[in-house]
């Protein structure tokens, strides 16, 4: 099992914190409305979810694809 990081698109208010905030480089602002998390870069440590003023990001266990 890998942990990701998933979000509510359509409550993220594109501050930046979560880009800002992880390691991996996981995460981009799309288009400047949203923040998106890339599944293959991603390492489920939750440091996107501490720094989203809004809380909108979870920490989910998916199956690895492939
Ligand atoms: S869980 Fe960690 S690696 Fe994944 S997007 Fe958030 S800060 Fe980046
Ligand atoms: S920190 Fe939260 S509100 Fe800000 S861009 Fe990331 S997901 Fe959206």
């Amino acid at each position: 099992m890998k942990k990701i990081a998933t979000l509510s698109r359509n409550a993220c208010v594109s501050c930046g914190c979560c880009e800002t905030a992880c390691p991996k480089n996981a995460i981009e602002i799309y288009n400047g409305i949203y923040a998106k998390v890339d599944q293959d870069r991603c390492i489920g440590c939750g440091l996107c979810k501490k720094a989203c003023p809004a809380d909108i990001i979870s920490i989910k266990e998916v199956d690895s694809i492939g």
